[in-house]
């Protein structure tokens, strides 16, 4: 029997109808959450998630600014462009939209954002303050995105044996700290796979939750899967189909069909965890907002 399908795009409505009425709030307070959104060069992924991410801030009456930087632009100008933004009282949340180009130093780059504007929790100290176990640290989007993803369809993580595949700092590795965190949606225990690991199959078929953050279609097939494991899905690759007019459909790494027949519920891509990501970016953005009120001495 086919497992249940958990809806990214269902629960992101939900958290965008809350975050209405935070941003209602916070503007009879006089602040409009604002958020900057950095992009260089032209990879087409890149700029079609920055226009996502775009609308839904506009949708949610959060101001939204796009910086855009042609793909030869040196580390200088774009560090003064974000010093800019650190300085500008109307911007709360930077998002510098990853991948970099390869001559731009991603480390330096992410650094130069102001902590507190530091909308995806990349900078070292906030990623510090997340594997602190901080309950204020601003938490990477499409982490956090998959931890609410879970406990809105009633699946706590609390004394699980969670399976991530992939340790990138961006998703794995922080989806690892939130899950082993002391805070809602963590408690679980932790195995972490990735390209180096012997024999994966035997490491995925032990978790209750199975989580594949890699970027290789099907790597996942239902030979990995124990049965009624629940599934989530991260990844995003372009495989060719002609029938389409794009010449490309979107997949994840989970061969969907065989694997969602085991499962106890699953992910799908598109429609799973990135509509969950673009909601906790809108979610981090109004948090900072909220933030930023104690330095103009207002309730915090
Ligand atoms: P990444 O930085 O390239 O990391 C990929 C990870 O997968 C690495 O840790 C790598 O291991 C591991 N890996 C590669 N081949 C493997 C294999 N055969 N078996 C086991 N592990 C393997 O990628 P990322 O930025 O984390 O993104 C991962 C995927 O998620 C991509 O498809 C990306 O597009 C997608 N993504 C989606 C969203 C969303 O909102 N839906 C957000 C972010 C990313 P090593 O460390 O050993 O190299």
């Amino acid at each position: 029997m086919a497992g249940k399908i958990i809806s990214g795009t269902e629960v992101a409505e939900v958290i965008h109808t809350e975050i209405k009425k935070e941003v209602a709030d916070l503007k009879s307070r006089g602040i409009t959450p604002g958020l900057a959104v950095v992009l260089v060069g032209e990879d087409p992924a890149s700029k079609v998630y920055v226009a996502m991410k775009e609308k839904t801030a506009n949708s949610l009456s959060i101001n939204s600014k796009q910086l855009s930087f042609p793909e030869g632009t040196d580390s200088k100008e774009l560090e003064g462009a974000i010093a800019g933004l650190n300085s500008d009282p109307e911007i709360h949340g930077i998002l510098i939209q990853l991948p970099l180009p390869s001559h731009i130093d991603e480390k330096i780059v992410l650094s130069c954002v102001d902590p507190d504007k530091d909308v995806d929790g990349f900078h070292p100290l906030n990623v510090g303050s997340l594997s602190l176990g901080r309950t204020d640290a601003v938490a990477p989007c499409t982490p956090a995105g998959v931890i609410e993803l879970l406990m809105r369809n009633g699946v706590d993580p609390e004394g699980k044996h969670v399976v991530i595949v992939g340790r990138s700092n961006i998703v794995g590795r922080p989806l690892a700290t939130l899950l082993t965190g002391r805070g809602r949606g963590g408690n679980a225990t932790v195995t972490i796979a990735h390209s180096r690991t012997e024999d994966l199959p035997s490491i995925t078929k032990r978790a209750d939750i199975l989580i594949s953050a890699v970027g290789r279609a099907d790597l996942i097939d239902s030979t990995m899967v124990k049965p009624g494991a629940i599934v989530i899905d991260v990844g995003v690759n372009r495989v060719p189909d002609d029938l389409v007019p794009n010449g490309y459909r979107l997949v994840g790494d989970v061969a969907f069909e065989e694997v969602s027949e085991l499962a106890g519920a699953i992910t799908p891509v598109p429609g799973g965890v990135g509509p969950m990501t673009i909601a906790m970016l809108m979610k981090n953005t109004v948090q900072l907002a909220n933030r930023s009120l104690k330095y103009k001495g207002q309730d915090y």
